[in-house]
């Protein structure tokens, strides 16, 4: 199963908040959303638990983490199996 795999990846941490949780208290986050032409491949997406999820809400990825200053630090550190054209994309958002 996909999910798993990318939380497996992950270590079961949220990329946001840095915590570790069982797979029932995670969801997959797309870094680049569907309907801004994200796709499902494995390097877009993250685990996100439940809370950063919630607190993200439909915010763009930039706006969450440039108003989350712990989320942002995290994010860097953690999201490192993002695809590096994403992460630059994002960088330069966040300028
Ligand atoms: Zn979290």
């Amino acid at each position: 199963m996909k999910r798993l795999r990318i939380f497996e990846r992950d270590a079961y941490r949220c990329v946001y908040c840095g915590q570790q949780f069982p797979s029932e208290e995670l969801t997959i986050d797309h870094v680049e959303p569907r309907v801004r032409g994200g796709d499902r491949s494995d390097g877009n997406l993250v685990t996100a638990c439940m809370g950063c999820n919630t607190l993200k809400g439909h915010r763009r990825l930039s706006d969450f983490l440039l108003a989350e200053e712990v989320a942002r630090t995290n994010f860097f550190r953690y999201a490192v199996h993002v695809w590096p054209r994403i992460l630059r994309v994002l960088r330069e958002d966040l300028e």
